[in-house]
């Protein structure tokens, strides 16, 4: 059964995944975490972890649920066979998780997500229509709309911050629009989308959240931190049993928590290194326990984690204190006076943390590049950057894979400024980088019409009464 963080509510996990995000506020959360005996799992391919660690998560799923599930998503929609990919260079792992529709990571649940909801809403007899709320940071509307649209009975809505994303993750998701999809430019940043979105969703009935804070957005995205392990196994880089380091680029907490639920389930682990960029609230909890949003917010070249509110620590901070009551007070003090402090605890010791900023970041994007022939997006450059400043401080020789989330394309102006290439026209520009660098253009991008021109620009109050009138 799931738990809310917030109070003592059990839900199982089909409503867990209906609901999203509890009607106290809180996020579902599993008490205990199953362990498994990790060498079962050695030799498995992608889609065998992942029925393993489904089924160990969906108690009210059967395996023949799970199964076409994962059928459905991992088959086809991805350009690899495995899902994701490991690339090595010569002193570096990358997990690439963008072999998506969308070119990111969130692909890996995001085609999922839709299938979990399906067999959920008739697992408890839910014939109404679904309303799919989903702030963005930039990927996660792309992903939601490419996996909500397709199935019945969903309307999905998307809050992302106006001139807050690139002009790619922007035209993605309004090459989305239509009946049963709307993509709304808030004037606000990512932190206001996540806040509105939060409080509809305790206004109304029949929501649900492609967010992180949706249990089963995050269960799918345990499933690489095992894969990419037992590569690393297999490729004869480490030893079974051999502790590894995961570096993972870090906004609204989501993908690292994943890698904590692995280490929890007896993945061996030595660090999860949590990057961000110039937005480091993480980054100053982990040094001091005092979780503070009152600071100037950061429009960087790393979007995705441009976020200061980051919403799934608050299930790392439930783990540890283990009490609902002491995590309401607390996300009570952080929406009323934007700060609460916890002790630093030794459970905090897995996480190591680091931030980078858009400098380094872009240096970086040149050096892998020049040295390595590879080329990297904004955000796991963030993580490359932490990588590489805590290996100096800690003298940490671990091996470390480093989880690459997003595709360079969809980031082409950053990209362009690392490279020395510009255009005023994000296409040529895009063209210019695969011929600079002899990539090709992910056929994603190819076919991505140009200049969609029909964004909806809204402050939050007419956002709000725009859901009211969609909702009816
Ligand atoms: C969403 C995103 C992140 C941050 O992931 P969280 O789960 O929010 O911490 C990092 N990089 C990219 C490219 C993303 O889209």
């Amino acid at each position: 059964m799931y738990t809310s963080t917030r109070s003592h509510k059990e839900k199982t996990a089909s409503l867990a995944i209906i609901e999203g995000l509890s009607k106290d506020g809180g996020l579902y959360v599993l008490d205990n975490i199953p362990k498994i005996d990790i060498k079962k799992l050695n030799l498995l391919s992608y889609k065998k972890i992942a029925e393993v660690i489904f089924n160990l998560f969906l108690d009210d799923f059967d395996e023949k649920e799970i199964t076409k599930c994962i059928n459905e998503a991992y088959i086809d929609n991805f350009d690899t066979e495995d899902v994701v990919k490991m690339h090595k260079t010569n002193d570096s792992f990358y997990l690439e998780l963008y072999h998506g529709p969308t070119l990111a990571f969130k692909d890996v649940a995001l085609t999922i997500l839709p299938k979990f909801l399906e067999v959920a809403k008739i697992k408890n007899n839910i014939n109404s229509k679904t309303v799919i709320l989903t702030a963005t940071s930039g990927d996660t509307g792309s992903a939601a709309l490419s996996g909500f649209t397709k199935i019945k009975n969903t309307d999905t809505l998307v809050f992302y911050p106006y001139n807050g994303v690139s002009k790619t993750q922007e035209q993605q998701m309004l090459s989305f629009n239509g009946d049963n999809a709307k993509s709304i430019a808030i004037r606000g940043n990512f932190d206001d989308c996540q806040n509105f979105v939060k409080k509809e969703f305790l206004k109304h009935k029949n929501l649900s959240s492609a967010n992180s804070i949706n249990i089963g957005r995050l269960l799918p995205q345990i499933v690489y931190y095992f894969y990419s392990y037992f590569k690393m196994v297999n490729d004869n880089e480490i030893k079974m049993d051999e502790k590894i380091n995961f570096c993972v680029p870090t906004g609204n907490f989501g993908d690292i928590l994943a890698g904590f639920y692995a280490y929890k389930m007896g993945l061996p682990v030595n660090k999860l290194i949590c990057a961000s960029n110039q937005n480091k609230v993480l980054f100053d909890f982990f040094k001091t326990g005092l979780y503070d949003k009152r600071r100037t917010f950061y429009k960087t070249s790393s979007p995705s984690m441009d976020i200061l509110i980051s919403s799934n620590l608050e299930r790392l901070i439930y783990h540890i204190v283990k009490d609902p009551v002491k995590v309401n007070d607390l996300m009570n003090q952080l929406a009323k006076k934007g700060h609460y402090k916890i002790p630093i605890d030794h459970q905090l010791d897995i996480f190591s943390s680091g931030w980078a900023s858009d400098i380094e970041a872009k240096e970086i994007i040149k050096k892998i590049f020049t040295n390595d022939k590879y080329l990297i997006d904004p955000h796991t450059a963030v993580a490359k950057c932490v990588y590489e400043k805590y290996k100096k401080a800690s003298n940490d020789n671990t091996k470390t894979i480093i989880l690459s989330t997003a595709s360079p394309y969809k980031f082409a102006r950053s990209i362009g400024d690392s490279l020395g290439l510009s255009d005023d026209d994000e296409f040529v520009l895009i063209k210019k980088i695969s011929e600079y660098t002899n990539t090709s253009i992910p056929k994603q991008i190819m076919k991505l019409q140009k200049n969609i021109k029909d964004n909806h620009i809204m402050t939050m109050n007419e956002a709000d009464c725009y859901l009211e009138e969609r909702l009816k």
